[in-house]
C-alpha cells in the first residue's frame, strides 16, 4: 500500500514533469517545421526577412561592407535566417543588434555568434541575459529559461552608436523605456529605413512588457520620437505585422494610445474601478484593427493603461 502510494507520487511527479519540459519547449522552441522565411527588399541596402504568419521581423543591411542584421528570430530558425539572406547577399553577416531581450528577437543570437557574427545591445538588454529566467509579459507572464552565455551581446552601449558601413552611417540609439527598458532603434539613414522593434507593432495594441521594464509613458514618447525622426518616404519595419509601414501609421497608432489613454484617465478621475474601466470599453473603437495577435488584446493592454495612469481598483474577479 506504502509503496503504491509512493509509486503514485512519483508516476505524479514525473508527469508534472514533463509537462514542464514540453511548456518550456513550446515557449522556448516553438513549433518551427516546415516553416519557411521570406526576405524582401525594404528601400536602398535594406532588407526585411519575415516568418510567414508573424515573428519578429528582421532588418537586414546588404552591401560590400558585409551584414549587419537587426534581431535573431528564434534559434531553430537561424539557419532558415542565414539561408534567407544568402539569396540577396554573398557578404559574410559581420553584426548583429538585438533591439530588447525577447527569445523572438535574440533567440537566433548562439547559433550567430558561434559564426563569428558581433552582437550589440543596450547595457539593460545584456543583464536581462542573466537572469535565471526571461518573463515573458503575454497570458498573464510566461518564463522562458536563460540564453546560452554564448548568446550574450559582446558590446553594448548606454545611449547611441553608429556603424560606418555600406555606405551610410547606421544608428542604433535606446528609445524611452516602452516595450522594455532596452529597446533600441535602428535607423539606416541613406536608405531611409527605421527599425522600431517590438515598440511599434501592426498586429496589436502596445505590448508594454513591466517585467522588462516597459512602461506606457515610455511607449508614447518612444513613438514620439520615431514620428519626428521618420521623414515622408520612411519605410518602418515593426518588429511584428507583415506590413512595412511609414510616418502616417505612426501617427495613427500613437494617437489610437492616446485616445485611449485619455479616456481611461477621465474615468479614473472620476474614481472609477477597474472593472467599471472595463465595461466602457475605453477602446471599442479600436478592436477591431488591434487584435490581430490572440495574446495580447484589450483585456490586457486596459489594466496595464489603468495601473500605469494610477488607477487602483481591482477587477472584481481577476
Ligand atoms: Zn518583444
Amino acid at each position: 500500500m506504502k509503496m503504491d502510494k509512493l509509486r503514485n507520487a512519483l508516476l505524479l511527479a514525473l508527469a508534472a514533469l514533463s509537462l514542464l519540459a514540453t511548456t518550456r519547449l513550446s515557449y522556448s522552441q516553438g513549433n518551427f517545421e516546415g516553416v519557411e522565411l521570406s526576405i524582401t527588399l525594404v528601400a536602398g541596402n535594406v532588407y526585411m526577412v519575415q516568418r510567414p504568419g508573424g515573428g519578429g521581423n528582421i532588418g537586414v543591411q546588404v552591401g560590400p561592407d558585409g551584414i549587419l542584421l537587426v534581431d535573431s528570430l528564434f534559434a531553430p530558425l537561424a539557419d532558415k535566417l542565414v539561408a534567407a539572406v544568402a539569396q540577396v547577399s554573398d557578404e559574410k553577416i559581420r553584426f548583429l543588434v538585438n533591439t530588447h531581450i525577447h527569445i523572438d528577437h535574440v533567440g537566433g543570437n548562439e547559433n550567430l555568434a558561434e559564426m563569428g557574427v558581433m552582437i550589440f545591445a543596450h547595457d539593460n538588454t545584456r543583464l536581462r541575459f542573466f537572469e535565471e529566467r526571461s518573463r515573458f509579459p503575454r497570458a498573464g507572464g510566461s518564463f522562458v529559461p536563460q540564453q546560452p552565455a554564448a548568446a550574450r551581446p559582446l558590446i553594448t552601449f548606454n545611449d547611441t552608436m553608429s556603424f560606418h558601413l555600406n555606405g551610410e552611417e547606421v544608428r542604433a540609439f535606446l528609445a524611452p523605456p516602452a516595450h522594455t527598458d532596452g529597446d533600441v532603434f535602428v535607423y539606416f539613414p541613406k536608405s531611409d529605413v527605421l527599425h522600431l522593434g517590438d515598440v511599434y507593432r501592426t498586429t496589436s495594441y502596445p505590448i508594454i512588457d513591466l517585467y522588462n521594464g516597459g512602461t506606457l509613458r515610455g511607449t508614447i514618447a518612444a513613438i514620439d520620437q520615431a514620428i519626428e525622426l521618420a521623414g515622408p518616404d520612411t519605410k518602418v519595419i515593426p518588429g511584428h505585422g507583415l506590413e512595412v509601414v511609414g510616418r502616417d501609421e505612426l501617427v495613427e497608432f500613437r494617437d489610437m494610445i492616446l485616445d485611449i489613454q485619455g479616456q481611461v484617465l477621465v474615468m479614473i478621475r472620476e474614481g472609477k474601478k477597474l472593472d467599471e474601466v472595463m465595461e466602457a470599453q475605453p477602446s471599442a473603437a479600436y478592436d477591431a484593427q488591434w487584435t490581430d495577435d490572440p495574446g495580447w488584446g484589450p483585456e490586457d493592454f486596459i489594466p496595464l493603461v489603468y495601473y500605469q495612469l494610477g488607477g487602483t481598483g481591482r477587477l472584481a474577479d481577476r
